[in-house]
Parts: structure tokens; C-alpha cells; sequence
């Protein structure tokens, strides 16, 4: 592990260390599915290549290698949901959709299947003296935003706001931090609209301080920043977006409206 960078660039932010890893591919055995909700399907791996994974924030992301209808090898990001170290075991949650190759993989997956697993290579570590934090995405964010506020301190504010298909959607979160989550309703299908997001985000009190973390489809996750930014001042520093998924393309994803992109 390697500390390569601290930088809070913009003046107004708060320190972002950037962390890298040793990179490493390894492979686990599936030894639980789970239907967290209807939509979200929890897979725990397990095995001794697990032994030192390694995962310090939690908008860090792992490549899964999943097979293709084609016989050929796709890689997909997917967020290190939980990791137990004395276990050796790893969560990750798939949000169900029409399926590509990883969701298909994982749909299908039964104890005893084995997956290689890479990464993560590095992680961005937000200062942890940031108490604030408004948390938005859809249901590829969840697993993010579910483990940063498990993880999260007592004397942390949270504010979340997730768009899910329905209430049988929402997911519970053991916190030590006050949390007041928001769930925005919308179908799947209209996934690429930012709506019903903004209009739950418009009833929130943004306080300057706030770290807002977004990650969604990519179109919607830029509509939501530029928001925070042109209609409510929020300081990009205090900002980190992420196109998680494109509508319309497969493994597909945006980096460059991240404020802290390396
Ligand atoms: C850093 C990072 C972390 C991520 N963590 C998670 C995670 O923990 N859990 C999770 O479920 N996803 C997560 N994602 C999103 C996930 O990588 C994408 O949804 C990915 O496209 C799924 O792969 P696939 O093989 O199922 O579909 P692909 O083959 O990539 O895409 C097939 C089709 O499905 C569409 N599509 C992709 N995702 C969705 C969706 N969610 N809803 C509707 N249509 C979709 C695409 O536009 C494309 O048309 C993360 C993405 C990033 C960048």
C-alpha cells in the first residue's frame, strides 16, 4: 500500500488522501446467495486468497471477471460491499436489470462458484474529520452509500437519498451516525432521469461542510452535480460524482465528472 497523493486542491475542499494497493486478482468461492430485496441480489464470496484483501473506503470499487453468452471474459465494477478479515469473506451486492454478463453471472450464481476478483487498486480516503455528508444515488450506489454509512463514526450526520423502484427497495443500516434516509420512488425503466432525485434533494437542507458523494447512470449523476453546484453554490471541492452506468452501453462509466479525479 502506498499513499500517493494528499491533496485538497481546491481550496474549499476537504483532504482526499489517495491510497494505492498492490494489484492483485483473486479467486473466491461463492458461499451464499441472497435476495436482499427484489431487486438486489447479496453474493458472499469466500476463500484464503481473501485473507489480505484490502478496501479502506467505501466508494472503492473491485473488477469482477464474469463470462460472456460469447465464451469470452467480462470485466465489471462492483463495490466491496463488506469485508470480514476474520472470515475471509467478501459481500458484494448486485442491483438486478436487464442483464449484461455480470448481473446474469450473478443471478445464476449458487454456493461453490468461483470468480476472479480484482482489486481494488486504490482507494480515495476522505478526511475523517468531514462530519456531513449527503449521500444520492440509485441502486448501483447503494452498496456504497449502505457501507459508508455503517462505517460512519458516532457525532457523523448522514443524509441519504436513493432512488429505488418501490419500498420494497429500501434497505436498513446499522449506524452509529444520525442518519435521515430518503428513498425517491421511480420505475426502473426510467433509471436515466434525474426527477425524482432532484425533487427529494430540493427538500434538503444542504449545510456548507456537507461532503456530497453521487454516484448513478451517468447523465443523471451530471445533472445532479451540476444542481449542487450552479443552483445551490455547493463548492466542487465538497463534491465527488460518479457515472456508475450509461444508458445504452455496456461497461460503461464516468470518471471525468469526479471533482477528485487523480
Ligand atoms: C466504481 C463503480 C462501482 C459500482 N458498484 C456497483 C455495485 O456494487 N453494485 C451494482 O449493482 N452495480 C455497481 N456498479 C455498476 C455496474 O458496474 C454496472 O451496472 C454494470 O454495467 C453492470 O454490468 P452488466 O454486465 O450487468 O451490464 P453491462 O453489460 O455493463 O450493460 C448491459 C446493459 O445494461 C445497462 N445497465 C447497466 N447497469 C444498469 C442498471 N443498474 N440499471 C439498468 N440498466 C443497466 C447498460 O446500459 C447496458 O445497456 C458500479 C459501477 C462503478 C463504476
Amino acid at each position: 500500500m502506498s499513499i500517493l497523493s494528499v491533496f485538497d486542491k481546491h481550496t474549499s475542499g476537504p483532504r482526499v488522501e489517495r491510497i494505492r494497493h498492490e494489484s492483485k486478482v483473486r479467486t473466491a468461492q461463492v458461499s451464499q446467495v441472497e435476495r436482499l430485496t427484489p431487486g438486489m441480489l447479496r453474493v458472499t464470496f469466500t476463500g484464503d486468497e481473501l485473507s489480505d484483501f484490502i478496501s479502506l473506503a467505501a466508494d472503492d470499487h473491485v473488477k469482477l471477471s464474469v463470462p460472456t453468452r460469447m465464451g469470452m471474459i467480462a470485466r465489471r465494477d462492483y463495490t466491496p460491499r463488506r469485508y470480514d478479515a476474520q472470515a475471509n469473506s467478501l459481500v458484494i451486492d448486485f442491483a438486478v436489470h436487464d442483464a449484461g454478463p455480470a448481473t446474469q453471472w450473478a443471478l445464476n450464481a449458487r454456493p461453490g462458484d468461483r470468480l476472479q476478483i480484482g482489486g481494488p487498486k486504490g482507494s480515495m480516503v476522505v478526511a475523517p474529520d468531514v462530519r456531513r455528508w449527503l449521500l444520492i444515488g440509485d441502486e448501483t450506489a447503494l452498496p456504497a452509500i449502505g457501507r459508508r454509512i455503517e462505517e460512519a463514526v458516532s457525532g457523523t450526520e448522514i443524509t441519504s437519498i436513493v432512488a429505488v423502484s418501490g419500498s420494497s427497495e429500501h434497505q436498513t443500516f446499522e449506524t452509529a451516525a444520525t442518519l435521515a434516509a430518503h428513498w425517491a420512488h421511480r420505475p426502473l425503466s426510467a433509471a436515466d432521469d434525474p426527477g425524482a432525485l432532484l425533487a427529494t434533494a430540493e427538500s434538503i437542507d444542504l449545510a456548507p461542510e456537507t461532503f456530497v458523494w453521487l454516484a448513478a447512470e451517468a447523465h443523471v449523476a451530471r445533472a445532479i452535480r451540476s444542481w449542487l453546484i450552479e443552483e445551490k453554490g455547493h463548492p466542487k471541492g465538497w463534491i465527488k460524482a460518479g457515472g456508475y452506468w450509461v444508458t445504452g452501453k455496456a461497461n460503461a462509466h464516468e470518471r471525468l465528472i469526479t471533482s477528485h479525479a487523480p
